[in-house]
């Protein structure tokens, strides 16, 4: 049985992934998240790395939409979204690891500005602030992320925590 605070929480992430604010998601909402990460960090889209996130964003929207666009038409609606996602991904959160991944992996190379093979806390925030996420939340999440206290967030925690983030009532 799903909780309605589990649907509310649910349902607040659909608007992040809602880049464009327009009431469903689509392939442009990926495109959109893509190129605010590539903005926030000046990187070029013809860049690999920038052309390494299109990639990944692609392949996070057509895993999306596999999950959840029940009707085919190409839009992820908030009813679909719910409804959808939420049962599916509360199923089998390692398959959201799986379509999730290449986008985590693209932006966090764009994000590791020296190269070192991890974001900084500080990078990742830049991340989610970019990808719409409130800068309190945004610190809370990246802080966690960094379970060692190095400084640096690894793709494997990211990638455990996003989906967590999506799949795990509080
Ligand atoms: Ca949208
Ligand atoms: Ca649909």
């Amino acid at each position: 049985m799903v909780s309605s605070e589990y649907e509310g929480r649910i349902a607040a992430r659909f608007a992040t992934f809602d880049q464009d604010g327009n009431g469903y998601i689509d392939r442009a909402d990926f495109n959109a998240a893509a190129k605010a990460v590539l903005a926030e960090f000046g990187t070029a889209a013809r860049s690999d790395k920038g052309q390494a996130l299109y990639g990944g964003a692609e392949a996070f929207w057509q895993g999306m939409a596999g999950i959840a666009d029940r009707d085919g038409d190409q839009r992820i609606t908030r009813d679909e979204f719910v409804g959808g996602a939420v049962k599916r991904l509360r199923d089998n959160p390692d398959r959201f690891a799986e379509i999730a991944r290449p986008f985590l992996h693209a932006a966090l190379a764009v994000a590791d500005s020296d190269g070192d093979g991890a974001a900084t806390v500080a990078e990742t925030v830049r991340v989610l602030a970019a990808l719409g996420v409130k800068a309190d939340i945004a610190e809370a999440a990246a802080a966690t992320l960094d379970a060692d206290r190095d400084g640096r967030v690894e793709e494997s925690e990211v990638v455990t925590a996003f989906a967590r983030y999506f799949t795990v009532p509080e």
